[in-house]
């Protein structure tokens, strides 16, 4: 795979990806929902080896209701959040979907909290659904 990159809305926060994600998911789960202000987050795992960014990052801490910790990394300047890390998934970096410039690459395989689904979003069937 070539290098791919991604960016905040104002540019401030760029990055490299290096290798294809290890899963592409679906969210719509309250906290996805406030975080990006819409109704469904789509975001990609990829090997924290494999991600490089160069920006001076602020970060909001979030417990989970298992308890463990997320940490994002937003744009100090436009508020974009670049980066996520989950503490369950040491190894691992997640990207928001929507800041990689080519978002038709990779297509969601799993959704999370369907139960939460807009009854006007469609429920794509090529997707597995997990609670
Ligand atoms: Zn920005
Ligand atoms: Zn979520």
């Amino acid at each position: 795979m070539s290098k791919l990159s991604f960016r905040c809305s104002c540019g401030a926060c760029q990055g490299e990806i290096l290798a294809d994600p290890q899963r592409v998911s679906l969210c719509y789960c309250m906290s996805c929902r406030k975080r990006t202000g819409s109704v469904v987050a789509a975001q990609a795992r990829f090997l924290s080896s494999d991600i490089r960014l160069s920006a001076n990052t602020q970060a909001y801490k979030r417990i989970t209701s298992s308890g463990s910790e997320i940490v994002f990394d937003f744009c100090p300047d436009c508020g974009s959040t670049v980066r996520y890390r989950h503490e369950a998934l040491e190894q691992q970096t997640i990207i928001p979907l929507g800041v990689i410039d080519e978002v038709e690459l990779w297509q969601p395989t799993a959704a999370i909290y369907d139960d939460r689904r807009p009854a006007w979003l469609p429920h794509n069937e090529h997707i597995e659904w997990l609670d």
